[in-house]
C-alpha cells in the first residue's frame, strides 16, 4: 500500500507523467513473460536520472513500500511481479549509452538499454559484446545484469556475469555506491560487483554499468549437424569439447522443437530427424576455424550424425541462428500455456539429462520439448501446456519437480541464466542447502534491512520438500 504522504512525495518528484496508478498503467505491469503469474502494483514511476531514484527508493524505504525493479519484463521467473503490490519502477527511460571507452575496450551504460541496440552499436565501432540472450531484441542489459543472462555463445565467451566490471547501484535508504572500475584486475575487498550481478532486483537498483568488450572474431562458420538418434547427438557434444575445441555456438533441438521452429521459419530443417546440433566456430583466423569446423564435423559424423550441413553463406547461417533463437517463440504457438525451464547439468551428463527429462515427461504423461546451450549443459525443457486443465498443471509442476532433482542428482543446478525469482524460490534450497540460504538472507539483511527491494524473490516462505525418487 502507498501511504498519501509517499503518493504526494513522489508525484512532485516526477509529475503525473511518470508517476502513474490509473488502472491500465497498473494492469499493464501485473505480469511479465512468466506463465500464469499476475499481481497489481500500487503504482508505476519513471526515473530518468540516478538523483530520481534515490528519491524513490528513501521515500520508499521511510514508509516501507515494496519497489519491484523492472526493465522489459520479459523474464521468466516471476522477477517482475509485484507480489506484494508496491511501486513498479520502470528502468526504460534511463536508456542511454554513456561511453565507448575503444582505448580500455568498455562500454558503459544506463541500465534501460536495449542489448539489441547496444550490440550494434558495438559492432559499428568493430567490437564484440558476446552475451546474446534469445530475447536481446527486447530485453533490456539492466535485466540481463540482474539475471545474470547467458546466450548461445556461453560456452566459449561466458555469460553476463563474465563481462559486468562496474556498477553504480542505488541502495534501499537512497545512497549511492559504485563498484569496480575500468578494470581487469581489481581485488579491493569483496567484489561487491559480482555479488550484484545476478541478484535480481533484490539488493539495490542499478543505475549505470560498465562491461568489458572484446575484439569483433572476424570468420564466422555454422553447421547443422542432424541425428536420428537423440543421444547420439548428446554424445557428439561431449566429445566435441572433450577433444579441446570450444565452439562459439553449441545448440540443441529435439525434433518437437525442430517440427515447430520449421513450420513457422520455412528454412529446411530436417523435421524427419530426432535431434539437430547447431554448430558456429569464430576466430581471427580462417584456417583456425575451418580446421576446427572439420574436426567437428568428422566427431559427429562418428557419432553417428546422420547429415552434416555447412552454411553456405552469411545469410543461411544468421536464418539457422534465427531460428533457433525462435525456439521458445515459435513452441509457445502450440498450446495456450508454454512453460520453460532451464535446468543445467555438467556438459558429460547432457544424454543422461535428456533421457531422465523424456523419461519424466512419460511417466507423468505431459508433452515436454527439449532445446537449449548444449554445450554448456543448459538445456530448456519446455512444455506446451494449458492453465486452465488444472490437472495437467499438476502434472507438469510434479514432472518439472522431478527434472530439478535429477540435474541436482547429475551434480547441477536448478537454473543456469533465468533465474530464481518467485518460481524457483521454494527450489533454491534444495541447489545450496539451509546454510546457504541463511548466508543469502544475512548479505539480503545487510543491503535491506527492511526488506523492500522486490519482496517475494529468490526467497520462499518455505522450501518444497524434496521428492523420494525410486528409480
Ligand atoms: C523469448 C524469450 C527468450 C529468452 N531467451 C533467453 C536466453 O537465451 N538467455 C537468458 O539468459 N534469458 C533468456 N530469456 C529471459 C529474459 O529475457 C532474461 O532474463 C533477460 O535478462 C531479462 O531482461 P529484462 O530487461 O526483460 O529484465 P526484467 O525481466 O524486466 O527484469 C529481470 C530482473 O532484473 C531486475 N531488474 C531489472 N532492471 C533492474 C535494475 N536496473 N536494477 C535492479 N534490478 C533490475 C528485475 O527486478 C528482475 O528481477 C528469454 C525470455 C524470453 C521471453
Amino acid at each position: 500500500m502507498i501511504t498519501i504522504e509517499a503518493r504526494e512525495r513522489l508525484l512532485k518528484l516526477l509529475g503525473p507523467e511518470r508517476y502513474r496508478d490509473d488502472k491500465e498503467s497498473l494492469v499493464t505491469h501485473s505480469y511479465d513473460a512468466t506463465p500464469m503469474m499476475q499481481s497489481l502494483p500500487d503504482a508505476v514511476v519513471y526515473p530518468e536520472s540516478t538523483a530520481d531514484v534515490q528519491e524513490i527508493l528513501r521515500t520508499a524505504n521511510e514508509y516501507r513500500i515494496p519497489i519491484v525493479p523492472r526493465g522489459a519484463a520479459s523474464n521468466l521467473c516471476g522477477g517482475t511481479v509485484p507480489v506484494a503490490g508496491g511501486i513498479v519502477v520502470a528502468m526504460t527511460r534511463m536508456n542511454k549509452l554513456i561511453e565507448m571507452d575503444t582505448e580500455n575496450l568498455t562500454a558503459t551504460f544506463q541500465p534501460g538499454l536495449n542489448t539489441k541496440t547496444f550490440h550494434r552499436e558495438v559492432e559499428k565501432r568493430g567490437l564484440f559484446y558476446p552475451p546474446d540472450p534469445s530475447s536481446m531484441s527486447i530485453s533490456t542489459l539492466g535485466g540481463n545484469i540482474m539475471e545474470g543472462a547467458g546466450g548461445l555463445r556461453g560456452l566459449k565467451y561466458g555469460t553476463t556475469k563474465d563481462y559486468v566490471i562496474a556498477l553504480e547501484a542505488v541502495l534501499p535508504n537512497g545512497e549511492v555506491i559504485r563498484t569496480g572500475g575500468k578494470l581487469y584486475k581489481d581485488v579491493a575487498g569483496y567484489d561487491l560487483t559480482k555479488l550484484l550481478v545476478g541478484s535480481e532486483g533484490t539488493l539495490a537498483l542499478i543505475t549505470e554499468a560498465t562491461v568489458k568488450l572484446l575484439p569483433a572474431p572476424g570468420i564466422r562458420k555454422t553447421m547443422l549437424v542432424s541425428y536420428k538418434d537423440i543421444y547420439a547427438a548428446a554424445r557428439s557434444v561431449s566429445r566435441i569439447v572433450g577433444a579441446g575445441i570450444i565452439p562459439a555456438t553449441l545448440e540443441f533441438m529435439d525434433q518437437p522443437t525442430i517440427r515447430v521452429v520449421e513450420e513457422y521459419n520455412h528454412i529446411g530443417l530436417p523435421i524427419d530427424m530426432q535431434a539437430v546440433l547447431l554448430i558456429e566456430q569464430d576466430g581471427q583466423d580462417e584456417n583456425v576455424v575451418m580446421r576446427d569446423m572439420e574436426a567437428i564435423a568428422k566427431i559427429c559424423s562418428e557419432e553417428g550424425a546422420d547429415r552434416v550441413q555447412t552454411a553456405k553463406d552469411e545469410i543461411e547461417a544468421e536464418q539457422l541462428m534465427k531460428a533457433r533463437r525462435s525456439a521458445l517463440s515459435t513452441l509457445a504457438r502450440i498450446r495456450p500455456t508454454t512453460i520453460l525451464e532451464d535446468a543445467t547439468v555438467p556438459r558429460s551428463k547432457i544424454a543422461e539429462m535428456v533421457l531422465a527429462i523424456n523419461r519424466i515427461a512419460e511417466q507423468y504423461g505431459v508433452n515436454i520439448c527439449t532445446f537449449g546451450h548444449a554445450g554448456d549443459g543448459n538445456l530448456h525443457p519446455t512444455c506446451p501446456t494449458d492453465a486452465r486443465n488444472e490437472d495437467e498443471i499438476h502434472r507438469v509442476e510434479q514432472a518439472f519437480a522431478d527434472i530439478f532433482e535429477e540435474a541436482i542428482r547429475l551434480g547441477g543446478t536448478i537454473t543456469g541464466e533465468h533465474g530464481v525469482g518467485t518460481v524457483k524460490a521454494p527450489y533454491l534450497e534444495w541447489k545450496v542447502g539451509p546454510t546457504g540460504i541463511d548466508v543469502m538472507k544475512g548479505i539480503k539483511q545487510v543491503f535491506d534491512p527492511n526488506g523492500i527491494m522486490n519482496p517475494g524473490k529468490i526467497f520462499a516462505k518455505a522450501a518444497r520438500k524434496r521428492l523420494v525418487v525410486s528409480r
